[in-house]
């Protein structure tokens, strides 16, 4: 038996639940490539595409998922040969490096551990070390989604220039952008990238890249450039060259309703709202820690992301049967462990569409899967996030 009927409820890191606006919004014809609208509708985007990052620079939109968004990045500024350093707090910067390396740069990887942020002392040691500035790009991500912890973006970009060096500072905010604040130019972030599908509540397959002066002075000598990404090729007059092709019309309709919503309830309410509700499943994973079965991967409280949890099992107990259980029995899909947490460790995700009833609606379904799989657990987690919430939210 199961009691599963009814919406089902995406817990998982992208892609996110869709708001019914945002669908509504692609339901309808295409439109004249050429015309006005669409030319304004892109304007739009771009303008708020930089207000998500905060910055005075330029966006580019690409049909692309994150991935096509890392190699963008990347193929406009570096070179074959180039030396990338690249910030490990999880897979995904690690993945970005990657990319780099296939694409013909010599990547470093500044070993992190997968409980904790990148320390920016660290940081700031190595780039000393490279006194002749080799190094030409630092890699990091913001939120790193396999971990969930949330980096010092601020706090490296300080350790960057505390050190004098001249490396650009290239940060992938997918897990991050609009829903904690994110601050490229206060920050010093070079090149920013972020994806439509996560906290931005729009289908998986737009890509963005926020980039500054000092990134377009390293474009200028990139030797990986390509027609499909190149951010020359994009600053064209023409419209269509912004797309370097035909533009993703439904993508771009959707995304509009999406930035909408958003700019409506107000950034620094959507940034509360993700902070609220992730504090709500903290506390509920505080309390069925107490059962000694499963906590966070995070060790550090202040270093655990606001829109993502992930949940080490202990033992080397698979969380498999408990996500099995929540889909199949009630409807919730939580998300996997992955890359050195496969198998280990399950995470809840709490970003972009999300409210209370959703996040108190999933941790009622793990702590009743906890319950009916007898995994040890104190019992009163969803009681706890109740009451966070309940004192939080002022009448
Ligand atoms: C999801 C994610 C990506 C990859 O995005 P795709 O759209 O799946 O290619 C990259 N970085 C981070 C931090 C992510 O969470």
């Amino acid at each position: 038996m199961a009691v599963r009927a009814g919406r089902e409820f995406l817990a998982i890191p992208g892609p996110t639940t869709l708001p019914d606006e945002v669908l509504r919004a692609m339901h309808r014809p295409a439109v004249d490539i050429y015309g006005g609208p669409l030319l304004a509708l892109t304007d739009s985007l771009l303008a708020d595409i930089n207000r998500l990052f905060r910055t005075e620079g330029r966006s580019y939109i690409y049909i692309a998922n994150g991935h096509g968004a890392w190699e963008a990045a990347l193929t406009n500024v570096l070179s074959k040969g180039d030396k990338v350093l690249v910030l490990e707090s999880g897979r995904f910067a690690v993945g970005w490096g990657n990319a780099a390396a296939f694409l013909g740069a010599e990547v470093e990887v500044l070993k992190g551990e997968w409980d904790r942020a990148v320390r920016a002392a660290e940081v700031e040691g190595r780039l000393k070390e490279d006194k002749a500035g080799t190094i030409k790009a630092i890699l990091v991500a913001h939120i790193d989604t396999s971990s969930g912890v949330v980096n010092d973006i601020e706090g490296i970009g300080k350790a960057i220039r505390a050190a004098g060096h001249e490396a650009l500072f290239m940060v992938d905010a997918v897990a991050s952008l609009g829903c904690v604040p994110f601050e490229m130019d206060a920050w010093g972030v070079d090149v920013a990238m972020s994806g439509s599908q996560k906290g931005l509540m729009s289908p998986p397959g737009l890509g963005f890249v926020a980039v500054n002066g000092r990134a377009r002075a390293a474009h200028k000598r990139a030797g990986l450039r390509t027609p499909y990404w190149d951010w020359t090729a994009r600053d064209g007059q023409v419209h269509y060259q912004k797309y370097a092709g035909t533009p993703p019309e439904h993508l771009l309709f959707a995304l509009r309703a999406a930035l909408d919503m958003l700019f409506a309830e107000g950034l620094s309410e959507v940034f509360r709202r993700h902070r609220l509700l992730a504090e709500a499943v903290r506390r509920a994973v505080t309390v069925w820690a107490k059962g000694r079965a499963l906590d966070f991967n995070i060790a550090t409280p202040s270093e655990r992301s606001d829109t993502v949890t992930t949940i080490l099992m202990a033992d080397g107990r698979d969380p498999g049967p408990l996500r099995d259980y929540c889909n199949a029995k009630c409807g919730v899909v939580l998300g996997a462990g992955i890359g050195e947490l496969a198998g280990k460790a399950f995470r809840i995700a709490h970003m972009g569409h999300v409210n209370a009833p959703m996040v108190l609606g999933t941790l009622g379904v793990v702590e009743m899967g906890l319950t009916a799989l007898g995994i040890p657990h104190c019992s009163e987690g969803v009681q706890a996030a109740i009451e966070w919430l309940g004192k939080s939210v002022k009448p």
